[in-house]
């Protein structure tokens, strides 16, 4: 295990000697992460490529493990410290150029999500990809676990962004992939292979981001659903739009009950499903949400609210924005990210109930619905070991129903620590063979954030 003081003299100031604040980079947002103890790992925070690099020959020298770490707030334990290793943080590596000729943002991978964004807003673009927590993670996470978010229906995900990295390889070699253009076929997609690696191949220390024209500020429509039934309607009657929402967002009644719970945010009480969409098509989001507003009552709508400007907008998205914190309030839960065909959604939701059902547990159903991508959680009593089990029980069924529906265990929060027991299982063993070859290629000591994703 390397001393604290051994790094210190080869990066003087990067190393964090307070066993109190390095107690801060033990855990990401995973809810059944565990921490260890500030004195079985180091922490190195970055502050450009060469501290990386020189991370990095050490790390190699020695055989010590690396945890690259970004904004920490991970659902999969992917970020957490593990025991001996060298959590690499690059959150402080938060420089960033906007060219708004070419549309391209060039920035480190400490840069907020949020940031960037309102960066590229000062030039009339906008970088689209925005998970939920897009005031807390950073680029270089969002890249490494491919993020997706609220407006992937219309924008697609992070990897649909990413032109080109600049990577630093186990043993301090500094690789380039992709491109700065608009166009570029020369080799292997390389920098697709790091979109969504989740550390196990190199750390990112710089990226090559597309940005697109800025649409209206987008307007919003609340529908709530007397039943399932109606509210999967209502998903599918968004399908036949010509002009795709920016966001279609679900929230099943238990998720309807667990936000009212937390605060008044004007959701009735017993209701089926609740539908937030938005337009942001520019000249043209109020025309859409009207529209959007009319297809969702034929479908089955009891209550219709339609934004007229962006103050109502928000307010009506509100609740949606609320859900994470009025989840956990309620208390320990496991977290699914499972996705699934649209036109299985509505099978996905009543498998979850029926599972916490049998399970003898409640359960929640929220997410990306025009994605097929939601958050199920299943609550449970973490002192209770009968509870636990039941807990762990359910989330195996959840990913086998995802599985019968035909999807996957997880669509954007990665694999992380969390999933590692069904990845095998999902690919098939010669694709795991396959996978394990290539990481062996850019990391052959095995040492970049072993026990995560597929290394
Ligand atoms: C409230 C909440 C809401 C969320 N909503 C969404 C959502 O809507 N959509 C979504 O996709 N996710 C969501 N997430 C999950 C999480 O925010 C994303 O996975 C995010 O991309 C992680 O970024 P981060 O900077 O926090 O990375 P971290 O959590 O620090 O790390 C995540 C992974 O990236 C790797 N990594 C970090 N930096 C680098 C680097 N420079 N080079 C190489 N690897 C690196 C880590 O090793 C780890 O494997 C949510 C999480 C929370 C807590």
């Amino acid at each position: 295990m390397p001393t604290t003081s051994d790094l210190d003299s080869l990066l003087p100031g990067r190393v964090v000697t307070d066993p109190d604040i390095r107690a801060g980079y033990a855990v990401d947002a995973f809810p059944q992460a565990r921490a260890i103890a500030p004195g079985e790992f180091t922490v190195v925070r970055a502050r450009d490529r060469q501290d990386v690099v020189t991370t990095l020959r050490y790390a190699a020298r020695h055989g010590i493990p690396v945890v690259p770490q970004g904004g920490r707030s991970s659902t999969t334990g992917s970020a957490c410290a593990a025991p001996g290793a060298v959590v690499l943080s690059t959150e402080r590596m938060s420089s960033m150029q906007i060219d708004p000729v070419e549309r391209v943002a060039v920035v480190g991978p400490g840069v907020v999500n949020r940031d960037l964004k309102a960066a590229a807003a000062e030039h009339g673009l906008a970088y689209p990809p925005d998970p939920a927590s897009s005031a807390m993670c950073t680029i270089g996470g969002n890249i490494a676990t491919n993020a997706g978010g609220l407006c992937c229906v219309k924008y697609g995900v992070t990897a649909d962004y990413v032109r080109g990295l600049e990577v630093v390889l186990p043993g301090g070699e500094v690789m380039r992939t992709g491109r700065r253009t608009a166009k570029g076929v020369a080799g292997y997609d390389l920098t697709g292979l790091f979109v969504g690696s989740e550390g196990t191949l190199g750390v990112v220390t710089e990226a090559v981001l597309r940005l697109v024209p800025a649409g209206d500020p987008p307007l919003t429509v609340l529908a709530v659903f007397p039943t399932l039934e109606a509210t999967m309607a209502g998903v599918a009657a968004l399908r036949d739009e010509r002009h795709t929402p920016s966001l279609v967002e679900l929230l099943d009644g238990a998720s309807v009950d667990a936000v009212q719970a937390y605060g008044d945010y004007g959701f009735p009480l017993g209701a089926g499903g609740v539908l937030l969409v938005q337009s942001d098509r520019p000249g043209h989001a109020a025309q859409d949400v009207k529209e959007y507003a009319v297809s969702l009552t034929a479908a089955g709508a009891t209550e219709v609210a339609v934004a007229e400007d962006r103050t109502e907008a928000d307010l009506l998205l509100e609740g949606r924005r609320v859900l994470n914190p009025a989840l956990r309030a309620k208390g320990d839960r496991f977290i699914e990210d499972v996705c699934v065909p649209l036109s299985r959604l509505g099978d996905l939701v009543l498998a979850v109930h029926e599972i916490a059902g049998l399970r003898g547990l409640e359960a929640t159903c929220g997410g990306h619905a025009g994605d097929g991508n939601l958050h199920p959680c299943f609550f449970y009593d973490r002192t209770d070991p009968a509870s636990v089990a039941a807990a762990e029980g359910a989330f195996d069924d959840l990913v086998r129903a995802a599985w019968a529906l035909g999807g996957t265990l997880t669509g954007e929060h990665g694999i992380g620590q969390q999933k590692r027991p069904w990845l095998a299982e999902e690919l098939g063993e010669p694709e795991v063979g396959r996978q394990r070859a290539i990481k062996a290629v850019f990391d052959p000591l095995g040492i970049m954030n072993p026990g995560r994703g597929i290394a």
